[in-house]
């Protein structure tokens, strides 16, 4: 087991890593960036070091400056987080020859999952229903339209190397796929310096369901159940629960499978999320590889009662997992809310600012994770999310309700927040009896 890691990477997920670390003994370092100089998890790692000015390109994505800080601690392995450096090949390459251990999935599974036409084919492979689309990369417009009338529109173009919702553009005809297929492509190519894209049905009002694993360096693979994660803004999440509520227990089996052989024919170790879009029909399609811990692993821990980021860390140093999938049980529902530092009025713009009023909700069933603090100042560099509210409580009716209960007691000002958003969701009817899909803010919440 380790017994001093480096973390590269800021925000909640360096607090959560920090928490994880001191429960199983072992040192941490973080690193910062100029802006972050403040940063309340500073005071709890057992060292920092400061690796560059607020700009990601010069802190948080600066290979050299992250390597030379894991030499100077001496640490033994580095934990990425997400975002950032977490789904970089090169970075975990680098990693391994500097002789750190790098908490995540070797290099080469990185590398083919983080192409999503080739995680495409390994599913295919993996004998998982893939949503229907291209074989492949597409090369040229008149290959797209050629494909797009055999499979019907709507289609989706999407880059091969794609994260974070960007590189995506749906098409209804000829005409639009065109414009799709040419800006997805220079979206691509500008935001991931590739341009390959391939083409998918677009699905009509999809739930996006996603099944945690974790594998072990002996091939052991373990499902932790799903999550539901149909509530995005722009396919980006907002709020996650586990279980889906509206699968059954023969579906559920049947995904949790499906996502186990996708794992196993990747030859994967560490964590992983294995994503899925649901149909109407409840029919379910594989879309891609996450080789990363997720924003939202606190839904399936709540559920599970199983520390992730522990297992993680374990796993990396060498352990084998312990447990037999029968070992691993769900019990209650658990709800994540994303409280983002956004103006919900002003179409979610970043907002920035000076936190004067930070008042915590609490009481049963409720765990918050931020690293923010009354007196923090929120940057405008980085990711807008400031802290996530999570509750579980038996079941779904109880766990709105205690959701809303804390989201009613959580007070950030004078900054704007997605807290009023998360509250209108949660009341809105559709949501209460199951009915939304991934395009529900868009349709009744604009
Ligand atoms: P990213 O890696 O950028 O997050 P994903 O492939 O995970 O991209 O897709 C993100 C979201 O985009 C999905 O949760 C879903 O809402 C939407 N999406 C992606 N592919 C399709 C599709 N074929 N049909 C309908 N919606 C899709």
């Amino acid at each position: 087991m380790f017994s001093k890691i480096l973390i590269a990477n800021r925000g909640e997920i360096a607090l959560r890593i920090i928490r994880a670390c001191r429960e199983l003994g072992i040192e941490t370092v973080v690193v910062y960036s100029e802006a972050d100089r403040n940063a309340s998890y500073i005071e709890l790692a057992d060292e920092a070091i400061c690796i560059g000015p607020a700009s990601p390109a010069q802190s948080y994505l600066n290979i050299p400056a992250i390597i030379s800080a894991a030499e100077v601690a001496d640490v033994d392995a580095i934990h990425p987080g997400y975002g950032f450096l977490a789904e970089n090949a090169h970075f975990a390459q680098i990693c391994l020859d500097c002789g750190i251990a790098f908490i995540g999935p070797r290099p080469e599974s990185m590398r083919m999952l983080g192409d999503k036409v080739a995680a495409r084919e390994l599913a295919k492979k993996a004998h998982v229903p893939v949503v229907p689309g291209s074989d492949g990369q597409i090369k040229d417009e008149k290959e797209a339209i050629k494909l797009a009338n055999k499979i019907g529109y709507p289609v989706i173009v999407k880059a091969a190397a794609g994260g974070g919702g960007r590189g995506m553009r749906v098409a209804h005809n000829d005409i639009s796929l065109r414009n799709a297929f040419a800006t997805a492509r220079a979206e691509a190519e500008s935001a991931f310096k590739d341009g390959t894209v391939y083409l998918e049905k677009y699905i009509i009002e999809p739930r996006h369901v996603e099944v945690q694993i974790m594998a072990d360096k002996s091939g052991n693979a373990l499902h932790f159940f799903e999550r539901d994660c149909s509530i995005q803004r722009r396919h980006q999440k907002l709020i996650e629960e586990s279980p889906c509520p509206i699968l059954d227990e023969r579906t559920r089996e049947e995904l949790c499978k499906a996502a186990l052989k996708v794992i196993k024919e990747a030859k994967y170790e560490n964590a992983a999320t294995v994503e899925f879009l649901l149909d109407r029909n409840k029919k379910f399609y594989f879309i891609e590889v996450n080789t990363r811990i997720q924003v939202e692993h606190p839904v399936t821990e709540m559920v599970t009662g199983i520390d992730l980021i522990k297992m993680q860390l374990r796993v990396a140093g060498g352990q084998n997992i312990n447990l037999k999938q029968r070992d691993i049980t769900h019990s209650g529902v658990a709800i994540e809310c994303r409280i983002n530092a956004e103006d919900p009025d002003r179409n979610f713009a970043p907002c920035p600012g000076k936190v004067d009023k930070f008042i915590l909700p609490g009481g049963m069933g409720v765990r918050v994770d931020t690293h923010i603090y009354q007196g923090a100042v929120v940057t405008p560099y980085y990711d807008s999310m400031i802290a996530k509210l999570i509750v579980h409580r038996p079941t779904r009716e109880e766990a709105i309700i205690t959701m809303k209960r804390a989201l009613s007691e959580f007070r950030i000002g004078p900054i704007k927040t997605t807290i009023p958003a998360c509250f209108k969701i949660l009341s809105h009817n559709m949501y209460l009896q199951n009915k939304v899909d991934t395009s529900f803010i868009e349709q009744h919440l604009s």
